[in-house]
């Protein structure tokens, strides 16, 4: 039952090549480091499979390193068989042709036997790069994959490249892509924001893992930038004020009795209202609210987010079930 319920969660592997960057994207995304600091990490695969309490379940593999995957000896099934996605980070800094070549082989084993895996490619470290140098990397990768896939058939392979840096957020945005595939009712979920939003009056919506401060939905409104930048700080605002939090972090296990979700919301200098409500132990929900009238109604927004509320834990309900009985395992 404990492997099952872990299937729950979506489920993503990082693989690439020794320093390209994969323990500080866990790093920077799952434990708060600042930027800065993954200078000083040492080159080891220390990010374990369940050391994250998160929405979703995260592993982290150097590539080539302890294991050799594509040897016959490998238990493919047992890296593969569950895998939502598999995201490989090539360093733009460095000469990427290895891992590409690399990734080239991973795909076509992958493609062959999981087809239903996605392939998510992180160009990763461009911050150091100018437009021009990003722009030929990216399209030189893409083009050097996608010869070999459709060389071998596999024109169609779901295979999707991000240009990313843990200096900025495009780390966070890539990996909200990544997992929004992954959800298996994201439409629904997403027709359950827009119309929250259109009763509020919100201008831009989001619904986080509080951890990773990764948004697993939003509305269907293009996605903008600042506003996501907004939302992400003010998770960490109140989140650090861990007594307005029910749950212990990061262990996300209740603290004695729950007291209800935290709710909070802040006015900033230009009028702006960012209005933020607990769903349950894993996701919370951020909303931006600038039309006047629809601030004014402070109500009528928290019992639309209690509404929403009961229809995200509908939708989720037998995935929330899993969890619980996994962390119910855990705590044991
Ligand atoms: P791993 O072996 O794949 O886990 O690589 P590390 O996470 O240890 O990173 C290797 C080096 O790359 C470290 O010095 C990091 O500071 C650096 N690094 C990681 N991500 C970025 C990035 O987005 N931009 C830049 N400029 N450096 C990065």
């Amino acid at each position: 039952p404990n492997t099952q319920a872990r299937d729950a969660k979506p489920r993503l592997l990082l693989m690439g090549l020794r320093r390209s960057g994969k323990s500080s994207i866990a790093s920077v995304v799952f434990h708060k480091m600042p930027p800065n600091e993954t200078l000083f990490l040492e080159s080891t695969t220390r990010i374990q499979k369940d050391s994250i309490h998160s929405f979703m379940d995260f592993q982290v593999w150097d590539f080539p390193g302890q294991l050799e995957y594509l040897e016959p000896s490998f238990d493919l099934e047992d890296i593969f068989g569950s895998l939502g996605a598999l995201v490989w980070v090539i360093d733009a800094q460095d000469d990427y042709l290895d891992s590409v070549a690399r990734l080239n082989r991973t795909i076509l084993t992958v493609q062959q036997y999981y087809p239903g895996i996605n392939i998510e490619v992180f160009i990763h470290k461009v911050d150091g790069l100018s437009d021009e140098f990003r722009t030929d990397i990216y399209q030189d990768i893409v083009q050097r994959i996608s010869d070999e896939l459709s060389d071998a058939g596999y024109e169609n392979a779901p295979v999707h490249y991000y240009l990313t840096s843990i200096y900025d957020y495009s780390v966070f945005e890539a990996f909200s892509k990544v997992i929004q595939k992954l959800i298996p009712n994201l439409s629904t979920l997403e027709n359950l924001i827009n119309t929250l939003g259109n009763n509020c009056g919100f201008e831009k919506t989001y619904l986080f893992d509080v951890l990773s401060k990764i948004y697993i939905a939003s509305d269907t409104r293009p996605v903008d930038m600042a506003c996501y930048e907004m939302c992400s700080d003010y998770i960490d605002v109140i989140v650090d004020v861990s007594e307005l939090y029910s749950w212990d972090h990061p262990e996300r296990r209740p603290k004695g009795d729950q007291i209800q979700e935290a709710e909070s919301h802040v006015v900033l200098h230009d009028d702006t209202m960012i209005h933020l409500m607990e769903m349950n132990k894993y996701l919370c929900l951020v909303s931006v609210i600038r039309n006047r009238e629809s601030k004014e109604k402070r109500g009528l927004i928290d019992l639309n987010c209690r509404t929403f509320q009961d229809g995200l834990n509908e939708v989720f309900s037998r995935r929330w079930e899993q969890l619980e009985e996994t962390n119910h395992l855990d705590g044991g």
